[in-house]
């Protein structure tokens, strides 16, 4: 079964709402592909104007972050209810940046991401290793552990509709890649995990992408891959090259 490609931005907290309806309209041309799911995941305050500026386009909306509770005395909080209104389908959950900075945990990342498919968005759960665990060896096991707790009780047809992205800490805005060979291992183990905690036909479905430092020269080797199925873009999808992305 062919996965659909995704391509997804996640612009973190840059751009303000003028920025954002700039970048959107210079973006508007370059990431029109029939075959791509093209999402801009932005900041809560962009929303309501890239919802606007998206209009009559292929570009999907997504949203950074959200809180579990759909309304009440969360100061600061934006809930699942909010971003349906407003338009978003897609939700990041689990960035390195909100486990390490935020201090989200595994218990708060599943408890959001079985938030999401109960309020119809789609979970864009993220997971990867740090340096220190990459050279001790141990990333596997960490990763595999990440999955397994952050999908605690989500469902097999939900999981069909889950997108995953391995993201090595890493490679996160450091201007350093994995190799698309050390790239494919972990989405694979990934799929594979899926499979034993699951079954065959859900890990066939789910969608992997990889994410750190993805850009338009090293973007096409990384999706030839065979269980990477799209991206998760930080620093280029703030530029045109997003485009050359979504079209690698
Ligand atoms: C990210 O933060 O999800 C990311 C992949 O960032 P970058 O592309 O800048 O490494």
């Amino acid at each position: 079964m062919a996965r659909r490609r995704i391509i997804a931005g996640n612009w973190k907290m840059n751009m303000t709402p003028s920025q954002a309806v700039e970048l959107v309209n210079t973006l508007k041309d370059l990431v029109v592909n029939p075959d791509v799911d093209v999402v801009y995941c932005v900041p809560a305050i962009d929303i309501v104007p890239v919802a606007e500026a998206i209009k009559g386009t292929n570009v999907q909306l997504g949203a950074e972050n959200f809180y579990i509770e759909d309304k009440g005395a969360f100061t600061g909080e934006i809930s699942a209810p909010m971003l349906k209104e407003c338009g978003v389908k897609y939700i990041i959950i689990g960035h390195s940046e909100r486990r390490d900075i935020f201090g989200e945990n595994d218990i708060l990342i599943n408890q959001k991401v079985k938030k999401a498919f109960a309020s119809g968005l789609t979970p864009i759960l993220c997971c990867g290793e740090s340096l220190a665990l990459r050279k001790a060896g141990t990333y596997t096991e960490w990763i595999k552990r990440q999955i397994t707790w952050d999908l605690t009780g989500v469902t097999a047809d939900q999981v069909k509709e889950l997108v995953i992205a391995y993201e090595p800490i890493w490679a996160i805005g450091t201007g350093e890649t994995a190799t698309a060979d050390q790239a494919e291992e972990v989405c694979k183990m990934i799929r594979e995990t899926i499979a034993e905690l699951y079954d065959a036909a859900t890990a066939e479905a789910v969608r992997i992408q990889y994410g750190g430092s993805m850009n338009a020269g090293n973007a096409a080797e990384l999706l030839a891959k065979d269980n990477i199925d799209g991206g998760l873009i930080g620093g280029a999808a703030l530029k045109p090259d997003f485009g050359q992305i979504v079209n690698a």
